[in-house]
Parts: C-alpha cells; structure tokens; sequence
C-alpha cells in the first residue's frame, strides 16, 4: 500500500517553490535586533515622548513587516519611525465638518481655548478642594459652582455631576424613598437618547418606579392630576431634545405642572437637555434653565457639553433644599466630577463665547465667504472644489427640527475616506475631517468648522488630495 499517496495526496506541494517561505527563513537572519533598533536616536525621543512600550510595539511591526518581505531588513528602523503613534493617547484630533453643531460621536461640544488653557492648569496639582489663603481644606469645584450659580440667578443652589444621566439617576435615587417610589411622567417624554440609552431604564434601573401618564402624542394636566398621590416622589418633565412630533399633540407646561406640584406638595423636575441657561433667539423651542426655575421648577438638569458648550458634565440647578438632598445622598460622591470637568466649566461659564455659541451665531454670509476662500485656495491646487449652500444642523443636542443656513465646500467624494485617515493624520500632522456625504460629493459645512480651522482644513484637503 502507498501510504504516501493516500496520506499525502499532493507530496510535491510540500517542495513547491514559495517565495515568502524562503524569504522568511533568509530575512529572519537579518531582522535588525529589538534593542538596536531601540538605540536609533529617533526611537530614543520617541521613547522619552510615548513611553518604551508603545515604541518597542511600533518597532515589533515593522520587524515582522521585514520577516514577511514586505520591506527590505535596512529599512526596519526607518519603516519604525513611521509606525510610531502621534500620541500616547490614541484619540484622533477631527475637524467637525458634519454640519452637526453638536455631534455626540465626534465629542460633542468643542472647548474654547479658555477652557483649554483652564484644563491645562489645572492637570497638575491644583487647589481643586484646598484654600490657598488659609491652608486648610475648602468646598471642591468653588469657582466652577460659583460661576454656574451667578449664571442662574434664579437657582438658589447648583451641583454637578458627571453628565445628565448622572443627574437624573441621583435626583431618582435621592428624591424617592420607600413610601413615595412613584416618578410620574407622560409617555411623550419617554425617549430614547442615543446608542440605546433610554431614559425609563435609566430611571427603573434607580429602584424608581415610573408612573407613565398620557399617550405618545397627547398628554394633559388632568393625567397628571390623576396619577399623583400619596407614593408620588416627584413629577418629572423631559425636553424630547432629538426628535419632534406634529399634528394632533399636547403636552403640559411647566407652569402648569408646577402649579399641580404646588398643590400635592410634589417637586417638578426638568431635564432641559441641552444645557441653555438662558433663552437663545434662534431656538425658541428650546427650553432653558432659567426660564425652567422662574416657571415653577424645582430642579432642573442639564448637559454640560451640548449647547452650554463646555465639558461633560451634569448640571442641577433649583432649590436649596432638593440640591443639598441630592449633593448629601452617598451616591453624589460616585458621580461627582474630577477637576478637569471643573477647570473647564468654570472657563466656559466665565470666559468668552464658546465655539458651540459662536456656531450657532454665525453669520451665514461670513459663512459663505469662508467657503468661497477655501474654494479659491484649492481650485488653485488643482481640486475641484465648488461653493455649496447648506443646511445645518443643532443636532442630538437639543433644538430637533431647527435648520440653519450654512455654506460647504464641496468636494469629490473619493476625498472623504483619505480625510477621515490619510498618513498625515496618523502621524498626528493633520487634523481628521469628518463631512457628510451628498448626491455624490463630499460636503465640508462650515458652520460646525471653528473658523480659526480653516486654515488647516485646507492644508488636510490639500494633502487628501496628493495621498
Ligand atoms: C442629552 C440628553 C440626556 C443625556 O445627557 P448626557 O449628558 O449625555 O448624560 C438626557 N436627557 C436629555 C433630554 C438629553 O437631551
């Protein structure tokens, strides 16, 4: 019997010439040593900037790229250097050209470069919970809930946690009990936020029970009168902050609600959502705190990062009493936030306009012009590049429905993937930039752009263009 044929149906396969075996055995021999290549001075400041660790993984790659042939052994320390990580970090600096003024998967808010610096000076040791003058221990975060306080006169006392959702879970949890369990709230206010972050788990998930009043589209004062009693904790109003419903609707006021509130004894809190602490002209349907507090709120809650433009962060705002109840309750310490988020707040609340405000103020002819100068700037590099009239948008941040103009530069749509991710922006030299794409082209919108970036939108358009 030839056992060769049957168990080796193919012997000759073995002895087949395969080029990448050969050369793998060749090459092994002459991959640079790990700790020669370690020595090139390049990988030595490489070193001292992202640590041995990230290097020693950058110069791994490109010794098993030599063993696998793809480059030749002296170009290892060479092909090294161009694997290095821009950062320790690996978040990718991007320009927002999505026309989404605040965009949750690109960070949301931008921070103003008053912030920044705050959040810089504030990386180190600093006087987060500690009087200089005295020496001793002090209230954590002073000056961020001063600021916020002095924004909203109409709150008696401020807080801030983590994000919103930090906010609601610590009002749930703090301001229920085993008596009164019951959070009333009409089911057109039931929504879902995003990346499947619903508001009722949210709320179930504190031990809360909720009593849904009304239907999706209509809910009256009546249905709230009808649910409210003796197990109600407080009766809860939610701005629908990323959609809206037309035609045959109706939802209850603050006022009103507060009115009902007054009469059972119950505290009205409201989730405004976006963050506005006073009412802004170009988004009337867009609730703020102030207006929230002077209507008969007694507690309001707010992002820090969508149209206040500053940090994540979750804002309480209303009565004493309820604030101190919810900043007193254990579970404030797991949800309170590190001195960066204070840094930051405390410099957008203080400081100038941030770029959020500045966005959603701009001019759409100062737009235009933007576009028209990039425009003019690529034609010149040989990029068909044209002037588009947009519409953009406030985004999952709050104001759904509300459209502003806007200009775009509009591009070839083969440009859009080398934006997201050429060379120069792994090697950290460009900004990223993210638009969106339309009948074809590629659109940057302007109006999300901070125009202090135009400058390296058209160098990242430019190198998108050559890679
Ligand atoms: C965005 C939003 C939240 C969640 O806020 P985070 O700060 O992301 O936790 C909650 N409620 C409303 C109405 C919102 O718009």
């Amino acid at each position: 019997m030839d056992l060769t044929a049957s168990h080796y149906p193919e012997p000759c396969e073995v002895f087949r010439f395969r080029p990448g075996i050969v050369r793998d055995v060749d090459s092994r021999r002459t991959v640079p040593r790990t700790d020669l290549l370690l020595a090139d001075p390049r990988l030595v400041a490489a070193e001292r900037r992202l640590g041995r660790a990230l290097v020693k993984a950058a110069v791994g790659r490109a010794q098993q790229r030599a063993r696998e042939g793809q480059i030749e052994p002296g170009q290892v320390a060479d092909a090294a250097v161009a694997e290095l990580p821009a950062r320790a970090a690996s978040l990718t600096a991007v320009i927002n050209a999505t026309g989404v003024l605040v965009h949750t998967n690109l960070g949301r808010a931008p921070l103003s470069g008053a912030a920044v610096e705050a959040i810089a000076a504030a990386a180190g040791n600093c006087d987060v919970e500690f009087d200089l003058a005295s020496g001793a221990r002090a209230r954590r975060g002073a000056g961020a809930l001063d600021a916020l306080a002095r924004a909203v006169p109409a709150a008696e006392a401020v807080a801030v946690v983590n994000n919103n959702a930090a906010a609601l879970v610590l009002a749930a949890t703090a301001l229920t009990g085993p008596d009164a369990a019951e959070i009333v709230v009409s089911r057109g206010e039931l929504i879902e936020i995003g990346d499947r972050f619903r508001l009722p788990d949210l709320l179930a998930c504190t031990g809360a029970t909720l009593r849904e009043v009304g239907t999706t589209n209509r809910t009256t004062a009546a249905d709230y009168a009808d649910a409210t009693g003796p197990r109600t904790a407080f009766i809860l109003k939610v701005h629908p902050s990323n959609f809206r419903i037309e035609g045959f609707t109706s939802a209850v006021g603050v006022p009103e609600l507060a009115e009902l509130g007054e009469a059972h004894g119950l505290p009205v809190v409201f989730d405004i959502g976006s963050g506005l602490l006073a009412p802004h002209p170009l988004l009337p349907g867009e609730p703020d705190a102030a207006t929230a507090l002077q209507d008969g709120a007694a507690l309001v809650t707010a992002s820090g990062d969508k149209l206040l433009g500053g940090p994540q962060a979750g804002l309480l705002l209303g009565r004493a009493g309820l604030v101190r109840r919810l900043t007193r309750h254990p579970l404030a310490r797991a949800l309170r936030v590190d001195k960066l988020t204070l840094a930051a707040l405390e410099a957008t609340l203080t400081g100038p306009a941030s770029p959020v405000a500045k966005a959603l103020a701009a001019d759409p002819a100062f737009l235009s012009d933007r576009a028209e100068r990039a425009v003019v700037l690529l034609r010149d590099a040989g990029i068909d590049a044209r002037v588009a009239a947009t519409r953009a948008a406030v985004g999952g941040g709050g104001a759904p429905g509300v459209t502003l103009p806007s200009a775009a530069v509009s591009l070839p749509e083969s440009l859009a993937a080398p934006l997201r991710g050429g060379d120069a922006v792994r090697r950290g030299e460009l900004p990223a930039v993210v638009g969106r794409l339309e009948a074809g082209r590629l659109l940057l919108d302007l109006r999300s752009v901070p125009p202090e970036l135009d400058e390296l939108l058209v160098a990242a358009i430019r190198a998108a263009a050559q890679g």
